[in-house]
């Protein structure tokens, strides 16, 4: 890339890297990474780290490594470092064969904590972790030396290696950078880089009962990959200082740059790992892929696509400043992205028999409906229409309010790609008095939806043929968390307080067309006037159809924004 090439900066982050890459600062050189914990599903905050650090790379003609940060081997598994793999190929983004795990660099570390003690900057500490607390001191008051810290060079080697021979259990013994314990900076107060663990990690195994705390793992990753911008979220702001540090008394050949910015946030939706987890294993959501969680396995089974999460995440843009982003945003860029290739077919969820007493029994015919309005290469396809037929219970009213358009007792209707119809009588339950059938004629004249005689109906209905249609079950969606800001809760309460009781209705009775009779898991279409939904990707088969409703057709964003 020559510096003509280099493209005009979209965030503050994208500037940062052009005025070096200008500079020709790391020989012009772009390497970031994305480096996720794998202790848990990602969810669509990480898709906008993904995002920003392969959109960098590739816009600046660099290249984004995979690194999984795996230092905590209590809370980590195999099935997150598969789905945290598979999440980021599905949004579209390759690591190539740069997958790097920060435990391929244990030996590493505990080379460069070795050093760091030879050089009087590291020291074993045995006070208890209460005692390290109660002696880092607080923000207003500085901190204490501990009485282990003035250990001599040979007593700390002897006792780190010992350390790592498990001679000691967990908590006996932490190695700590010898920083400064009055410094402003609570991280800079002596922080812990190495504790003992006797655990079993998923990749090392059984060969360490020592591991190096976060904050020592991370930049010496970036160091050693030769990362040259280390983009992460704000709250590592004031670690910043601790990361430059290690670098400069490792003496590093490389030194990455870490650069910060602000996290996404969502309306309706926690964000916390933590917290995920939690909503799985308590039972509040069937699993980690559940089309209501906001982890991306779990959008891309409600529907979501690739392009959809990728276009919003480029126009909530990078900042400094923690903010919250509408929920509305999201659908709207899904909504967006469907309207121009979801199929359009026509589904009933709950299904009212109306029956038409002049179309002659036992015949049928097929009618030339449209496959997408917005793409004319999609074609048509051709529904079966006969003499009974199912339209959506709240298509109809008997006594109709002033505003109500559709059916009703002797109003007429047109059905879609069909002909018009007049309700003519209405067939109770004997029990119970609910309406279980409309009685209804049809005009043969207006076949394809329009009247001769240019007679005009206010309201089109969808439909499907009785006989020819499929059964198929329906999940409805809404937010899991009935606040805006799920965190906002009562004394003594907590997040799980504001879990909507009623995020998940399923219609066991629906009816679709025939054609969807085998459709492939992931197929999105439009059911018409009632939304986007998904086949489902587990449960969707020949034998049960089952269908996710991505999100309805009403979009609130556009609205939103119409009010500003
Ligand atoms: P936790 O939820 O447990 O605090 P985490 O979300 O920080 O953990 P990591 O696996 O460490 O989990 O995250 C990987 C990367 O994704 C980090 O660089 C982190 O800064 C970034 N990231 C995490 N959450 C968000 C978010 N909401 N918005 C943007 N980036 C995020
Ligand atoms: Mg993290």
């Amino acid at each position: 890339m020559t510096k003509q090439d280099i493209p005009t900066a979209s965030n503050f982050v994208a500037a940062i890297i052009s005025a070096d890459k200008k500079a020709n600062k790391n020989d012009g050189r772009v390497l970031t990474r994305f480096p996720p914990e794998p202790n848990g599903y990602l969810h669509i905050g990480h898709a906008k780290s993904i995002c920003l650090n392969f959109g960098l790379a590739r816009d600046f003609g660099g290249l984004c490594n995979l690194r999984f940060d795996d230092t905590n081997p209590t809370k980590e598994e195999q099935e997150y470092i598969d789905s945290i793999m598979e999440d980021v190929k599905w949004l579209g983004f390759d690591w190539e064969d740069r997958l790097y795990f920060a435990s391929d660099y244990f030996e590493k570390f505990y080379e460069f904590a070795v050093f760091l003690i030879r050089k009087g900057k590291a020291y074993v500490d045995s006070l208890s972790a209460d005692e390290i607390r109660e002696y880092r001191g607080t923000l207003t008051q500085p901190g204490k030396e501990s009485p282990y810290r003035n250990r001599s060079i040979e007593e700390n080697l002897d006792l780190f290696e010992r350390m790592k021979n498990g001679e000691f259990p967990d908590g006996t013994h932490v190695l700590r950078a010898k920083i400064n314990m009055a410094s402003g900076n609570l991280n800079l107060r002596d922080p812990v880089i190495y504790r003992i663990l006797h655990a079993s990690h998923h990749r090392t195994g059984d060969r360490w009962c020592i591991y190096p705390m976060y904050d020592f793992a991370h930049g010496q990753s970036d160091s050693i990959e030769g990362i040259t911008h280390s983009i992460c979220t704000l709250e590592f702001e004031d670690h910043r200082p601790l990361y430059d540090w290690f670098i400069d008394e490792l003496d590093l050949a490389c030194h990455p740059q870490q650069i910060e910015f602000a996290r996404l946030n969502l309306t309706h939706t926690i964000m916390s790992k933590r917290k995920l987890v939690r909503l799985v294993a308590d039972g509040h959501v069937k699993s980690w892929d559940d089309p209501r969680m906001p982890t991306i396995s779990g959008l891309r089974r409600r529907g979501y696509t690739p392009e959809s999460i990728r276009d919003f995440c480029d126009r909530i843009g990078v900042a400094k400043k923690e903010s919250t982003v509408d929920m509305a945003l999201l659908e709207h860029c899904l909504r967006e992205d469907l309207n121009m290739r979801a199929p359009r077919v026509m589904a009933v969820l709950k299904p009212l028999k109306v029956v038409l007493e002049n179309y002659p029994a036992g015949s049928m015919e097929y009618l030339d409906a449209v496959n997408n309005p917005e793409d004319a290469a999609a074609g048509t396809r051709k529904v079966p229409f006969s003499r009974v037929l199912y339209i959506e219970q709240d298509d109809f009213m008997e006594d109709p309010p002033k505003k109500f358009f559709r059916l009703a007792p002797g109003r007429e209707v047109r059905l879609r790609y069909g002909y018009f119809i007049t309700c003519v009588a209405v067939v109770r339950d004997e029990e119970s008095g609910a309406v279980i059938e409309l009685r209804c004629t049809y005009d043969p004249e207006t076949r394809g939806g329009n009247a001769p005689d240019g007679r005009k109906v206010k309201a089109t209905l969808h439909w499907v043929s009785a006989e020819h249609s499929v059964e198929a079950e329906v999940r409805l969606y809404t937010h899991l968390f009935l606040k805006e800001n799920p965190a906002m809760v009562e004394e003594g309460e907590d997040f799980t307080a504001n879990i909507n009781p009623d995020s998940l209705e399923i219609l066991e009775n629906c009816r679709v067309e025939p054609g969807l009779a085998d459709v492939e898991p992931e197929t999105i279409l439009q059911f018409e006037r009632l939304g986007y939904f998904c086949a489902d990707r587990h449960d969707c088969t020949r034998r049960r159809l089952v269908f996710n409703r991505t999100v309805t057709l009403r979009d609130t964003w556009a609205r939103i924004q119409k009010k500003t």
